[in-house]
């Protein structure tokens, strides 16, 4: 007899009648059943070996085994192969993230002969809705938002038929007895007519449109026309962010240039917005200005494939969301945002935003990690407390560990917003009712106005108060295993230091518990804190003031402007010091004539790179820099660019050369503190890392000279990581580890 065990994502995803199919095939006798620990399984018969093997290769597309193990028994008595029922225990069930409609439930969708012909709320094991409609573990239809609808007959004998696709499939619903579409205008009044037939009428006239989804509301419309684009970016006060564009599969190609790879992404369960190179296409200019790339999704909730046909191709969908806050669950919280709204009667109780993929030559930047991924547990080789870490403001995430277990929460807004304070309180409290951890340690950033900070000073639990940067590294440390010293690279926005500066130009050695300053940029001065970061030229005409250098040149800005900042660089009032390499790309970004002033995170970081047009940096030169003492000198390189821009040097030369240089100075710091420790890991972490000239250049020379270098992977290089590094400090700190 052999005796299985499996854990990972594996309860909600059609595992258990997949074991049930596969024995029966095999003709096996024995069980499986789902306990705390995952699904475990007895069998008897003959070729027991291969069943491993085919469990582990054939496993539902939803699944994620992580890990499987078996051992051989003296044989027990079975009749037959059962499916037992459930064995609950103090332990934790996970909860599957929400998954995109698979394959099959779309054949029967499209299927005039279906019982869930053309039904928007067709799932099965497979796919479909489950972390967005969980209210309670363990995950149960009484304990879902499906409560309210009773099963029909039809779909009852489904859910109790051991060898049906939607066997115990929780959400399971069909025409009769499940959740129906209906349109409403923005005064929230019914709309006569076919939902989707309107829909897609209202689209193509220019309309703005609410589509409620599985997880949350996109604001949709035609990716084509450029006056409802423009209406769009008024009401969300989004100017230039680049939006996403669904579309089928069959159309990708008319819009982006993509590989295998990269389609096989976009049609995982997760279904991800991939950021891929832009074609010349037939989509308004303004979907993603002044941007050689596209995010771009396919569908992945059934009611997609109704609105999108030959008619209306490509649909703009972003996030149904005000500024900042975090995605709607209800048309009402979007108000007139839209003219009208494609809704359903299936509420959702916990909220997750479309993940984002931007994939490197080299690398996959995980931008965001939300939809499809949340809430899934990642391992980490070290045993915490149960603790619960804030994380920081921008992108905020909060994680919640217990042993060598992190539950990480969607993105969820920025923090300074009422709204996103009040999500995250919610969702705090869900998650350590789902996965039962009582927390015994806060963890939070070092800066104390953060709202996430004064969250975790309310808390009354032992706080440990972690440096950002460090967090970023140690959040790169854990998802590779690491748990020694390394050479950590943070190149980031903000982060408050040690010293009460701005950092985010940072190189250390580090472990978890913690870190030691080998390197950072010089500091500048950052004159009238945020409002500069939202007008870099003001950072550019400082720093270039600082360093004696002309600033005539520089455009968007007044007299009146330029004699405040000098009084204040003069007095010191109001003036922080940095060594921020995001301010360094605004100010560099801003010479070169590039956006003075930015309407999101990033743009003037994006823009530089952008300018490279993927050339490759082989002919471009480096400036001069001083790497010495501590320091990373980027003077002499402000200086060499101001000196270019005055000769007429192509801009794109200077922007190539501006990336090699950072790549540069970075080796010879890392050389230097090789030389002094003979570290030779380095991990690559801060939200500049999204540069993809940087996290493809800076890996690349690093590894050819040698040194071992982890890139962020499977976690995002922003923000949203922080709370999952601030575990591992925190617990280093406590000593737990
Ligand atoms: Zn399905
Ligand atoms: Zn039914
Ligand atoms: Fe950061």
């Amino acid at each position: 007899m052999i005796k299985i065990k499996i854990n990972g994502i594996v309860q909600g995803v059609g595992f258990r009648p997949f074991i049930f199919r596969l024995a029966t095939e095999m003709n096996l006798k024995g069980y499986v059943l789902n306990s705390s620990a995952g699904v475990e399984i007895e069998a008897i018969g003959e070729n027991l070996e291969t069943f491993v093997k085919r469990i582990q290769n054939e496993a539902p597309p939803a699944s994620q085994i992580d890990e499987i193990s078996h051992q051989f028994t003296e044989d027990k008595i079975y009749e037959n192969f059962t499916i037992k029922k459930s064995k609950s225990n103090e332990g934790i069930t996970l909860i599957s993230p929400d998954l995109a409609v698979c394959e099959d439930c779309v054949t029967e969708f499209k299927n005039q002969k279906d019982p869930r012909y053309n039904y928007a709320f067709i799932n099965c094991t497979n796919c479909g809705p489950r972390y967005s409609i969980i209210e309670t573990t363990p995950y149960d239809r009484p304990k879902t938002t499906m409560k309210t609808f009773e099963m029909c007959n039809y779909c009852k004998s489904e859910y109790e038929n051991p060898l049906d696709r939607r066997f115990h499939a929780q959400p399971i619903a069909c025409p009769k007895c499940g959740p129906q579409l209906k349109l409403i205008d923005n005064d929230f009044n019914e709309v006569s007519g076919n939902p989707i037939s309107q829909t897609i009428e209202l689209l193509k006239n220019g309309k703005i449109i609410g589509i409620k989804g599985i997880s949350g509301f996109h604001i949709c419309c035609d990716a084509t026309n450029f006056e409802v684009i423009t209406e769009l970016r008024k009401r969300k006060n989004r100017p230039h962010k680049p939006f996403a564009v669904m579309c089928k599969a069959e159309n990708l190609a008319k819009i982006v240039e993509f590989e295998e790879k990269h389609l096989k992404l976009l049609k995982s369960p997760i279904a991800p917005i991939v950021v891929l190179p832009k074609k010349a296409n037939k989509l308004s200019q303004n979907v993603a200005p002044q941007n050689p790339n596209l995010g771009v999704f396919l569908p992945y909730a059934p009611q997609h494939y109704q609105i999108l046909s030959d008619k209306l191709p490509f649909i703009i969908m972003t996030s149904g969301n005000l500024n900042n806050e975090p995605i709607a669950a209800d048309e009402k919280e979007l108000g007139k945002l839209c003219d009208y709204y494609l809704t359903h009667n299936r509420p959702i109780i916990n909220r997750s935003d479309d993940s984002i993929i931007i994939p490197t030559k080299k690398h996959q930047i995980l931008a965001r990690r939300s939809r499809g991924f949340v809430p899934s547990p990642q391992k980490i080789p070290l045993k915490t407390l149960p603790t619960l870490a804030c994380g920081a403001e921008l992108k905020l995430t909060f994680s919640i560990s217990e042993n060598e277990t992190i539950y990480t929460s969607p993105y969820l807004g920025n923090a300074a917003t009422k709204r996103t304070q009040q999500f995250y309180r919610e969702t705090v409290e869900n998650f350590q009712k789902w996965f039962r951890i009582q927390p015994e340690l806060a963890v939070c950033d070092l800066q104390p106005d953060f709202a996430s900070t004064q969250f975790a000073e309310k808390l009354n639990l032992p706080l440990v108060r972690v440096q950002h940067h460090h967090a970023h590294i140690a959040a790169v440390m854990s998802e590779h295993n690491l748990n020694e010293k390394v050479i950590g690279i943070a190149y980031d926005g903000t982060g408050y230091g040690t010293d009460k500066k701005i950092w985010g130009g940072e190189i250390f050695v580090n472990n978890y518990a913690n870190f030691e300053r080998k390197f950072h940029l010089n500091y500048m001065p950052l004159v009238g804190g945020d409002a500069a970061i939202r007008k870099p030229v003001r950072i550019a005409f400082a720093y270039l003031k600082k360093i004696g250098e002309n600033t005539d040149f520089l455009k968007d800005i007044s007299e009146m402007e330029k004699n405040v900042i000098s009084k204040q660089l003069e007095t010191h009032f109001n003036v922080f010091e940095t060594s921020s390499i995001g301010r360094l790309f605004d100010c560099v970004a801003t010479m070169l004539d590039l956006f003075p002033t930015i309407s999101f995170e990033a743009q003037s970081a994006m823009a530089l790179e952008f300018l490279c047009e993927r050339e490759s940096l082989e002919n471009a030169k480096v400036y001069p820099f001083k790497v010495e003492n501590k320091i990373i000198d980027i003077r002499p390189i402000l200086k060499a660019i101001s000196t270019d821009i005055k000769n007429g040097e192509k801009f794109k030369n200077i922007a190539k050369a501006f990336h090699k240089t950072i790549i540069y100075f970075t080796l010879d710091a890392v050389q230097q503190i090789y030389a002094e420790t003979g570290i030779n890991k380095v991990c690559l972490a801060g939200g500049v890392m999204q540069n993809s000239i940087l996290l493809d250049g800076i890996s690349e020379l690093l590894s050819k000279n040698n040194f071992t270098v982890f890139a962020p992977q499977n976690l995002p290089s922003n923000d949203s990581s922080i709370s999952v590094g601030q575990i591992l400090i925190g617990n280093a700190q406590k000593g737990v580890l």
